[in-house]
């Protein structure tokens, strides 16, 4: 059954990352966000002696244990199945410490994903046990290029072809979250989606893992942005960039399915949406505790239980963002209850990246308002936190379209029919 109670089990680790967001993150959030492209070292090198110290697993929970089996099959579990309710809880406090540095974390976040919802046990084991080896390592995923975005996985232009034991990269791949710091930073990898028929359209694409340090894989951009910055957003060019075969993720049969590298894109985002919207709300959770201390400070103290018509202008709108968090916490709830029940949740995954991208825009934005020049000041974390927001409703698709998902889903058309 689902539960709308933290799960006793996962208090430890509630435990463990609000310590790091009220230590390690908040005290630096200011620092990194106006030293774009510093790297966060301290940070990333305590999350992963904390990962390491917590058994592994990082952000990618079912599938760790997996690959600790190594056989495929399922592990024993005792009681129901947490692992994806205990990562929205930590992505949902690590971000109320800071979006940016959370996108730092060493223990395996979108291109982990990918490799878990793809990737074979051997894979598995192969490419997520590093995140628990001596040295920090970071993760990114490849989907975007020039051309295109939301019309992704069907516009792939980046292509993998076969030679002998090796695939031959070549494309170019735009707005990599971490991908300096998977590639450059670090020794870590980059989950590339490349076509392996460029005729077939989705049915071609296929998803890659290219490792750091490979010949012909170059980051060729960082991006100047708006809010989370202290992750950094890689170009990388892949000009005849030779991996080995068996990093095209998925069993040696995937090359003839057609519709599995497609199946594999969706299955990563089912899984990494409901993080960007806890992620999301761990923000808008912060903005709002900080909007309600000022408040306070200036002797303004939300009085609860009286009725609408006798409350202030201020009051109802704190009770309107206190609804709104903690409905669009619930629907996040949802998503990974369902993940970890191994039931499908793409229509829940968008729904609660859709509500929780708006919540947290509308909260941030609401906040610097509500406090004028304070809210506008950077002597506050508010003006960040209006900045930070915004990438919510934009990255694993934007509101848009992950509303025509909705859509779909609901009134059961395809995408030929809404597009
Ligand atoms: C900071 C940052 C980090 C990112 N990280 C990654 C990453 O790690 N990996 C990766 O692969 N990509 C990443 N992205 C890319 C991101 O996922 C895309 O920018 C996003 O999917 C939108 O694609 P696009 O940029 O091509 O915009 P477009 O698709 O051109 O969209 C432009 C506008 O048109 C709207 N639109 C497009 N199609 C439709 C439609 N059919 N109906 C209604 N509206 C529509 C969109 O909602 C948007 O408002 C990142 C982007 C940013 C800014």
């Amino acid at each position: 059954m689902i539960s709308f109670e933290m799960p006793e089990k996962i208090q430890h680790t509630v435990n463990l990352m609000t310590m790091v967001a009220e230590n390690m993150m908040r005290p630096v959030s200011r620092y990194f966000d106006e030293h774009e492209h510093e790297i966060p070292w301290d940070y990333i090198n305590f999350m992963h002696d904390a990962n390491r110290q917590m058994g592994g697993g990082g952000f990618v929970p079912s599938s760790g244990d997996k690959a600790k089996k190594g056989n495929g099959s399922e592990p024993k579990q005792e009681g129901p199945r947490l692992g994806y309710q205990r990562l929205a809880y930590s992505a949902e406090i690590l971000s109320w410490g800071d979006t940016g540095l959370y996108l730092c974390s060493p223990v395996g976040l979108l291109g982990a994903a990918a490799v878990a919802a793809t990737g074979t046990a051997e894979q598995k084991e192969r490419f997520l046990a590093r995140f628990t080896g001596d040295k920090p390592v970071l993760d990114a995923m490849a989907l975007t290029e020039p051309h295109a975005g939301s019309a992704m996985p069907a516009m792939v232009r980046t292509t993998a072809v076969r030679e002998d034991d090796s695939w031959v990269l070549n494309g170019e791949k735009i707005f990599v979250t971490g991908g300096h710091k998977a590639l450059i930073d670090t020794a870590g990898f980059v989950v590339v989606w490349a076509t392996i028929d460029p005729a077939a359209g989705r049915a071609g694409v296929r998803p890659f893992v290219v490792e750091a340090g490979t010949p012909g894989c170059t980051v060729t951009k960082l991006e100047h942005k708006l809010g989370i910055r202290a992750s950094d957003t890689a170009s990388i060019l892949l000009q005849d960039c030779r991996i080995p075969f068996e990093n095209i993720l998925g069993s040696p049969e995937v090359e003839k399915k057609t519709s599995e590298g497609f199946k594999g894109a969706m299955a990563t985002f089912d899984a990494s949406r409901p993080m960007v919207a806890a992620s999301a709300l761990g923000l808008a959770r912060a903005t709002l505790e900080t909007l309600k201390e000022y408040l306070q400070q200036k002797g303004i103290v939300l009085r609860y239980g009286l009725p609408r018509s006798r409350m202030t202008s201020i009051e109802r709108e704190l009770i309107d963002m206190e609804v709104m968090l903690r409905s669009a916490w619930l629907l996040v709830l949802k998503s990974v209850w369902m993940m970890d029940e191994k039931k499908p949740n793409n229509l829940e995954a968008s729904m609660g990246k859709v509500r929780a991208g708006d919540v947290a825009v509308r909260i941030t934005q609401k906040a610097v308002e509500m406090l004028g020049p304070a809210g506008y000041s950077r002597d506050l974390l508010l003006e960040k936190w209006f900045r930070d927001a915004k990438i919510n409703d934009l990255y694993e698709g934007t509101g848009q379209i992950n509303r025509l998902i909705v859509a779909r889903r609901i009134l059961e058309y395809g995408r030929e029919e809404l597009s």
